[in-house]
């Protein structure tokens, strides 16, 4: 089997403090084996598709032109805000900007052969992955080539539903790597964009038991892929495990809206509904 070069873990919301011997023994193990980028940062703003992008073309935000989980796409024939979590709204929005979403090649254009990316996020954030469709892409809502999906799934069977926290999912796309990706396709470049710790942070925030035991059990997964790895032939592989931003739990909300509304009242100004 040919080695391929390079394949990456992306755990989503990961936060560098919670890879530790407690929560996450074999992520911590790999880390002491390898080497721990301690000076990495997350771009701004830290949310997922703004990372995803710079991710995947090596630039900020401010060169790869997408700027946050929901922009305001000016291109677009009856200019709107768009959320870059459906990946319709992306491709009309690229039509729109003349066919090129980000501002720079991605790493998969570069490579420019056999490369694979198993995504259990959005289908937005799987559009960014794979904008040029340089490389075959499975996520549960999107998938390239057109065959793709189904042979994924007579190798594995079907994709699992959303549930929180999403460990099946993530199980499923560790699994469909090591039995299917690497030994049929032999990528170039593989990446496993999973769908934990974010999903269950959403869901209940940072921390606590259910966190833990999440976090617990997507390092087996991760140690069992590795394992597997190792028994396979492909152990020489390069590994990166990488996640795109942390997250803190929300304590108070501001009603941003509201505020204007008033500090606009105290003014005398017009409200904001009407337009000025
Ligand atoms: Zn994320």
């Amino acid at each position: 089997m040919r080695q391929p070069a390079v394949i990456g873990i992306l755990c989503d919301g990961l936060r560098p403090d919670f890879v530790r011997e407690a929560c996450m023994p074999r992520l911590t193990a790999l880390g002491g084996e390898g080497v721990r980028f301690l000076s990495h940062r997350s771009v701004f703003p830290t949310s997922t598709r703004v990372c995803t992008a710079s991710l995947v073309t090596g630039v900020y935000p401010r060169t790869h032109g997408l700027a946050g989980n929901v922009v305001f796409a000016r291109a677009l024939a009856r200019p709107r805000a768009i959320s870059t979590r459906d990946h319709r709204a992306l491709i009309a929005w690229e039509r729109a900007l003349g066919g090129r979403l980000l501002g720079r090649r991605t790493f998969f254009q570069i490579l420019g052969e056999s490369c694979v990316i198993l995504n259990a996020v959005s289908p937005g954030s799987a559009y960014i992955w794979n904008a040029r469709k340089s490389a075959a892409l499975l996520n549960p809502a999107l998938h390239w080539p057109s065959g793709f999906r189904a042979r994924a799934e007579s190798a594995c069977g079907a994709i699992p539903a959303a549930a929180s926290p999403d460990l099946e999912r993530c199980a499923y796309m560790l699994d469909l790597a090591a039995d299917y990706v690497l030994p049929k396709m032999k990528p170039r470049a593989l990446i496993i964009h999973l769908s934990e710790p974010d999903s269950l942070q959403h869901a209940i925030g940072v921390d606590g038991p259910l966190h833990r035991k999440t976090l617990r059990g997507l390092d087996r997964l991760i140690g069992i892929f590795l394992d597997r790895l190792n028994g396979t032939g492909t152990g020489q592989a390069n590994v990166l495990v990488m996640s795109d931003h942390g997250m803190s739990s929300v304590c108070g909300m501001v009603d941003l809206e509201g505020e204007i509304r008033a500090a606009a009242r105290c003014l005398n100004l017009d409200s904001p509904s009407s337009g000025n």
